[in-house]
């Protein structure tokens, strides 16, 4: 009988053992749950020739429904219910696929259904029983420690991918530096990324990268660096050597990726009233239907038309902080509402008085306009006391590492402009 194959629908597979359309399943549970893949790699079962596998293909407008029969199975309602904890099976999309392991000594009925779900998981329905039943395949890796240095040539991009990083990768590394450095305008040819991490690896081959513990960018003479640390409490974040945190009560910008055309100053010509005005924000260059992020936490005290400024949304943020975002094309939030930081608040566009598409930002401190490209942006939290020690001690380890991958040693020195 099917059953005697014995397999455990929630065992941890290597990642991508179920893959490829005519991998045979391996209906041997020991062999499948290698969770040391560096060191011991399980020896390949014996295809069982009398299962095969097929991937079928999901088309647009086809429905599980009308698949299902194709391959034996018509408890189509149970099949549903059995995925509900994981995923919404009456909602698949076209595109991807459903991967079917078929009995031919029942007909080529479909005996077990996989769906990948992420990179990760893999849902799969045991379809051999009386009614189905189902669970996560998910993806083991092996962890090993992990050094890579990327230096930016051309695009940001392709540096990352020589270096054997993902987009994911490099957002994230990114992510943990926005606060120091924009990226649209700040980042030069030649800077210097440097990350400790754990490296991923699954059937002996390196994956991605897994949680990063340390991370350096040096750019323009500057040196940047950012320790991964986990608290006491199971909360975690970035610190800057001196314990202070790489996160600010402010984003620099409230765009992902957009020039600067228009910069503060106090006394610009105004191209609309042909007279030299002040002004007191920051215009970003960026077609209309931009997301615009909140660059602080705070509450929505305007989101209306207003004059000039088209579409105006402003929040107000704690210790006598204000952001507001000018000529928007449509609002996200309502007057009121709470909203943290990197939220999408609106979207870009061209109205009031604006000569194109464009976004007007304005910082303003204690009821004064400031110019929150430039603006130092106050560090609101330091490592506590009582976790100083561990801190410290963790972060001579990973600095000294990050000191010794430098190939030129620049790094040592102008390290002090870390936390300042
Ligand atoms: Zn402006």
């Amino acid at each position: 009988m099917v059953s005697s194959l014995g397999v455990a629908v929630m065992v941890m597979v290597p990642w991508p053992s179920w893959s490829g359309m005519d991998g045979m399943f391996q209906g041997n549970a020991a062999a499948m749950s290698a969770s040391d893949v560096l060191v011991e790699v399980a020896p390949e079962p014996e295809p069982d020739p009398r299962f095969r596998d097929v991937s079928h293909r999901i088309r647009k407008g086809q429905a599980l429904g009308s698949i299902l029969p194709e391959y034996g199975v018509h408890q189509v309602d149970a099949v549903v219910e059995a995925a509900a904890p994981w995923v919404d099976l009456t909602s698949i999309w076209a595109g991807k696929d459903l991967h079917f392991t078929l009995d031919r000594e029942s007909e080529d009925r479909a005996v077990f259904l996989r769906y990948v779900l992420d990179e990760d998981r893999t849902l799969v329905v045991d379809l051999s029983g009386e009614s189905p039943s189902a669970g996560i395949e998910e993806v083991v890796y092996a962890h090993m420690a992990g050094q890579r240095v990327l230096t930016v040539e051309g695009s940001l991009w392709q540096s990352a991918v020589n270096a054997g990083l993902r987009p994911a990768d490099i957002m994230r590394i990114a992510n943990v530096f926005r606060f120091d450095v924009d990226f649209n305008t700040e980042l030069q040819a030649g800077a210097r990324f440097s990350v400790i991490g754990d490296d991923l690896y699954s059937g002996g081959e390196y994956v991605k990268m897994g949680e990063l513990q340390a991370v350096r960018l040096e750019n323009k003479g500057q040196v940047f660096t950012a320790i991964h640390f986990v608290h006491a409490d199971g909360k975690d974040g970035w610190y800057h050597p001196d314990g202070t945190a790489a996160k600010k009560p402010f984003l620099r910008s409230p765009l992902d990726f957009a020039r600067v055309t228009s910069n503060f100053n106090g006394g610009r010509y105004h191209p609309v009233l042909k007279k030299k005005r002040k002004h007191l924000g920051t215009d970003f260059g960026c077609p209309s239907g931009t997301p615009v992020k909140a660059t602080g936490a705070g509450v929505v005290t305007v989101a209306k038309k207003h004059g000039g400024h088209g579409n105006h949304l402003v929040i107000k943020h704690a210790g006598g902080r204000i952001t507001k975002y000018s000529h928007l094309s449509s609002f996200k939030v309502k007057k009121g509402q709470k909203v943290e930081q990197g939220q999408v608040v609106a979207l870009s566009g061209n109205t009031g008085m604006s000569t194109g598409p464009h976004l007007h930002y304005e910082l303003h401190m204690n009821g004064k306009a400031v110019d929150a490209m430039k603006v130092e942006l106050p560090t609101t939290d330091t490592m506590p006391v009582a976790e100083r020690t561990a801190f410290n001690a963790q972060r001579d380890v990973l600095v000294a590492q990050l000191d010794a991958m430098d190939p030129d040693g620049e790094a040592a020195a102008p390290a002090l402009v870390d936390g300042e």
